[in-house]
């Protein structure tokens, strides 16, 4: 395994397409797992109700007293309370959702600031590390609902990129406009510093003429924007979960294994490069 190399600042990525069944949770915690294999400290922030993230990577969220996002949401309860070692990838960190987080997209509403709470939280994680001689996470992947809802925008708020997973299928293209235009909406209005991290195509089936042309029209649009990585749809993917493991640790030598590390690669190779960039500026 080669070492990744570190972003020079923490970088908070929120995994997101409104669509369902798109890859959004299988490329959050591969992506997520990947980049700890890597060497990097990473915190994966389960967003979802559904929970499949925490699952997926061996937390028993249903666990007697166990707290999880929608208690840093809507209870104020520190994020650093909630988060748990992944038990099977070093550096990789879970911060879980429970059942109740399917109710917070209606209590945020009558809550203050409604937008700010998982940025607000993250900032008070990294002080409270920092207060302890911890370095903050390299990387934080939220794994966001398939909705363009107020767990959504709390996600697209505190990230500095989105990630974007597109599944190689017919209307694929279908709602990507609306959600450019929401992260648009977000930049302007929200958060500044949001931008489009990557594009990254999922499920792609070779020997398919639809999935190449998906993946030659995704690119067309979005040139930049597209990682050269693509994920193949392979079962050791799908099953992976039940077995509470990222396919990264499950099949390792695996065409999947393969595919998320060179994802994560290239999101690394991304972030370092900006950094400098930055220092450059
Ligand atoms: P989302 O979070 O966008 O709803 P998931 O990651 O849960 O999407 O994926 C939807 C379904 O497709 C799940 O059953 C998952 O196991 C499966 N899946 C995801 N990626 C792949 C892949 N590359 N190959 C095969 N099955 C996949
Ligand atoms: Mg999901």
């Amino acid at each position: 395994i080669t070492p990744l190399p570190k972003p020079a600042r923490p970088r908070v990525l929120a995994v997101s397409n409104q669509k369902g069944g798109v890859g959004k949770t299988s490329s959050a915690v591969n992506l997520a797992a990947a980049l700890a294999e890597g060497g990097l400290t990473v915190l994966l922030i389960d967003m979802d109700p559904q929970g499949n993230a925490s699952t997926a990577l061996g937390i028993d969220r249903h666990a007697d007293a166990m707290m999880g996002v929608y208690d840093v949401l809507v209870a104020d309860r520190p994020l650093l309370r909630t988060v748990r070692p992944c038990p099977d990838v070093p550096d990789l960190w879970v911060a879980p959702a429970t059942i109740d987080l399917a109710g917070a997209e209606i209590e945020l509403v009558a809550i203050e600031r409604r937008e700010f709470r998982l940025r607000e939280a993250l900032d008070r994680l990294r002080q409270q590390l920092a207060r302890n001689r911890i370095g903050a996470p390299d990387y934080v992947l939220i794994d966001c609902p398939p909705s363009l809802g107020l767990l959504t925008l709390n996600a697209l708020v505190a990230a500095d990129q989105v990630v974007i997973p597109i599944q190689c299928e017919y209307y694929a293209l279908e709602g990507l406009t609306q959600l450019i235009r929401t992260v648009g909406l977000v930049q302007e209005s929200l958060n500044p510093s949001l931008g489009l991290g990557a594009i990254l195509l999922t499920m792609y089936d070779g020997r398919t003429r639809l999935a190449a042309q998906v993946a030659e029209e995704v690119r067309t649009h979005f040139p930049a924007a597209v990682l050269r990585a693509t994920i193949p749809r392979t079962v050791r993917i799908s099953e992976a979960p039940s077995y509470g493991q990222s396919v990264v640790t499950y099949e390792p030598n695996g065409v999947g294994a393969h595919s998320y590390r060179e994802a994560a690669r290239e999101l690394a190779q991304r972030a370092a490069a900006k950094s400098q960039e930055g220092e450059r500026a």
